[in-house]
């Protein structure tokens, strides 16, 4: 049939040797000499390089093809993204000419083509030599024949080579070999090698009387910085498998950084003495570099001094989003070696299944694992948002330690919060956290959580889990569904208070107020929400301080995402804070203090309080708590534990009222303070120890991971 015979046939739009580039799109190609060729759906890769030579009336004996293709792959099912196609052989080939047979959205294939000269001819060096001084320079002049070298500045040595087309049809074989030193850097620009681009960025920052230091970041990837501590002049550059060429993969310029003498000069070499500790073992807490600056020069630096420097040096070396990607594989690894952390990670494979798409990262440190068996049995879970290019999502899940702090136990970045994401999250919980029975689980009381909760198998319900809800979530979804604070506040006052007939009360006045908010509610169950209707398994905590909870986090929002400085900076704050909960408890320890703060907060209280309680004794383990003043009165019941206040059985700690019936009866009230309180569980939880990161240049590789690029990104419709 004729429609059959067209698609036969596919349209191809050949670049050569322009900028491969990265948008919204996924890759694209930009500067490159443009051809349209029209060839048959089954065409072997040797007739179609026979077609390109004619095609761009390149020689086959001096050069050759390198050929990529756009190819896309699905992010949903009616948008995808491009990737970079690398076309080697028959099939790659063939790969490549099906694609508008299998997505008839394409019209047109694109490919890329890297013109090289073959091996044996010679490529027109990038040096600070001119080649007209060299010896055999006439000799390239005579093998490359497309080709003119002009000498921008003979007078002077160490000049740039400029490559310049003899004719206007006549393609330049090497178009990005060359820089041109009147102009800034940009990007795309390649060099055979490191030593051809240090060689051409230094004169280049000659030119300009400014210095500038390199380093290989990891390996065959580099980075040039101004030495001029606050200037953000800063050109990268990697070896690319593609092309085998060192290109400029990222540049911040122009480079217009003062000439004048630092005034600041001594924190100018305190910042860069720190930059050089810090670039080498990036994890190193911040007590530990004082410690090593001390040593160092005999005085102390601030803290706070420290830690922007710090800060500073983690965002420059690994603040770029892109790299982020390919990084934390290896810094999670080198996690992994040193401190037993466990891992999981989400991605999807490219055509070519040594590279993939960023789509997240599960992590716990064993030291959190081992410390969480030591805390109540409840877990907070939680996510937020980080800035940035990419809109990465933190996940959280905190235990709550005997001092009422969060322990933070396990966490992920992941491109995107749904019930695949959280089913994840909360199934590695499971997996490598805990496999504790009867656990409370406090959590937003969003659509996604619950389903995954309530699945068939899921672990997170009962006998292994309770779920409850966070009043704060549920209070701003309340909000988002009837806009009325005055019923949001006495929403709050429902879910916050320990008394069932308060609680009825709120709800009624909710009721007559707006019957559809009464219903709203009445449909969540209400030990799921409501401290009145909980027996206990919340331990009071009615709410997730998110600012609390997310603190160990704190890096994120400096690093922009910068994913890998982010989690670096968290493993610096959970390695400080086990450091400083152990030895702020070790006064405790040795003024025999045996509870912590939250228990002898209330005996305090108590203590200091000389409200006259009247107690009377109603059965043998029944007693009447009055309280004359205030005509109220509460029954404690001590073979249960209970108070009718219910906070004793709220917090798991006596209540005023019960600790009124312990004096009087000349009770010890200790016995009735759950073991989650004290300072015994506290400093087991905080006993694991961390271990020493190996420098950035002993971080393995970890090969069970691809290369990770960026998470494919969804389009919104109107972009
Ligand atoms: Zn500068
Ligand atoms: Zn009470």
């Amino acid at each position: 049939m004729a429609i059959e015979t067209v698609r036969e046939k596919v349209m191809v739009l050949c670049h050569l040797n322009g900028y491969i580039k990265y948008g919204a799109d996924g890759v694209y190609y930009e500067g490159s000499i443009l051809k349209k060729i029209t060839i048959m759906r089954k065409t072997a890769l040797s007739r179609l390089l026979d077609r390109l030579y004619q095609l761009f009336g390149l020689d086959k004996q001096k050069s050759e093809f390198k050929i990529f293709g756009k190819y896309p792959v699905d992010v949903s099912p009616d948008l995808f993204t491009y990737v970079h196609f690398p076309v080697l052989n028959d099939s790659s080939l063939e790969t490549m000419l099906e694609v508008p047979r299998n997505h008839p959205s394409v019209n047109n294939l694109e490919f890329y083509l890297e013109a090289q000269p073959t091996s044996d001819a010679v490529v027109v060096p990038v040096t600070c030599s001119s080649p007209l001084e060299s010896p055999d320079s006439s000799s390239k002049r005579q093998r490359i024949t497309q080709q003119e070298i002009v000498d921008n500045n003979s007078g002077s040595a160490g000049i740039l080579v400029k490559v310049v087309n003899s004719g206007a049809l006549k393609p330049c074989l090497l178009p990005r070999l060359w820089i041109d030193d009147d102009h800034d850097m940009h990007l795309g620009l390649c060099f055979k090698d490191r030593d051809e681009l240090k060689k051409a960025v230094d004169w280049w920052c000659i030119r300009r009387r400014r210095n500038c230091i390199v380093r290989e970041t990891e390996k065959e990837m580099y980075t040039f910085e101004c030495v001029r501590w606050k200037c953000k002049w800063s050109l990268r550059a990697a070896r690319m498998e593609e092309h085998g060429l060192v290109e400029i993969t990222k540049y911040t310029g122009p480079h217009t950084c003062s000439h004048e003498y630092p005034n600041d000069f001594e924190s100018e070499f305190a910042a860069d003495e720190i930059e050089r500790v810090v670039r080498i073992q990036p994890t190193l807490s911040i007590a530990e570099l004082k410690k090593w600056w001390k040593e160092k020069t005999g005085y102390e630096l601030q803290t706070s001094k420290m830690r922007d420097g710090k800060l500073e040096v983690i965002k420059r070396v690994f603040g770029d989003e892109d790299q982020s990607f390919r990084v934390m594989p290896k810094l999670i690894s080198a996690f992994h070696s040193s401190n037993g952390l466990l891992v999981d990670w989400q991605y999807d494979l490219f055509p070519n299944p040594d590279f993939a798409s960023f789509r997240g990262v599960f992590w716990s440190f064993s030291q959190s694992i081992e410390g969480f068996q030591h805390c109540r049995p409840l877990i907070v879970v939680d996510t937020k948002s980080l800035n940035g290019k990419y809109q990465l999502k933190l996940m959280i899940a905190s235990g709550v330690d005997a001092a009422n702090k969060f322990f933070p136990l396990a966490f992920a970045v992941t491109k995107e919060v749904s019930t695949d994401s959280w089913r994840w999250f909360f199934t590695k919980i499971r997996e490598k956290v805990t496999q504790r029975k009867d656990l409370c689980l406090i959590s937003s009381p969003l659509r996604d959580i619950v389903a995954v909760v309530n699945e068939p198998g899921s672990l997170w319900q009962e006998p292994w889990a309770h779920h409850k809800f966070c009043l704060n979530h549920l209070r701003s979804q309340f909000l988002g569904v009837f806009r009325d604070y005055n019923l949001e506040s006495l929403v709050e006052q429902a879910g916050s208070t320990n008394q069932k007939e308060e609680f009825d009360s709120y709800m009624n006045d909710i009721k007559e107020k707006n019957p559809e908010a009464w219903k709203w509610l009445d449909q969540i169950p209400r030990h799921k929400w409501a401290l009145a209707h909980d027996s206990g398994l919340r331990y009071g905590i009615i709410e997730i301080d998110r600012e609390a909870l997310f603190a160990v986090c704190r890096g994120f929002p400096y690093c922009t995402v910068a994913m890998t400085g982010g989690v670096m900076l968290m493993f610096d704050e959970l390695r400080s804070s086990f450091d400083k909960s152990l030895s702020s408890i070790y006064s405790s320890l040795n003024r025999g203090v045996v509870y912590t703060e939250p228990f002898m907060d209330k005996l305090e209280e108590f203590m200091t309080d000389s409200i006259p309680y009247v107690i009377t004794q109603l059965e043998r383990d029944s007693f009447k708590v009055s309280e004359s003043s205030e005509k109220e009165e509460w029954i404690v019941q001590l073979n249960v534990s209970t108070c009718t206040c219910r906070k004793f059985q709220s917090y798991k700690f006596p209540c005023l009222h019960a600790l009124a019936v312990f004096e009087k009866l000349k009770i010890n009230p200790l016995q009735y303070v759950d073991e989650c309180y004290t300072v015994e569980q506290y400093c087991k939880t905080y006993a694991a120890t961390f271990s020493p990161v190996p420098d950035v240049a002993a971080w393995p590789e970890d090969c069970r991971v691809p290369t990770l690029f960026p998470p494919s990104q969804q389009l919104s419709p109107n972009t």
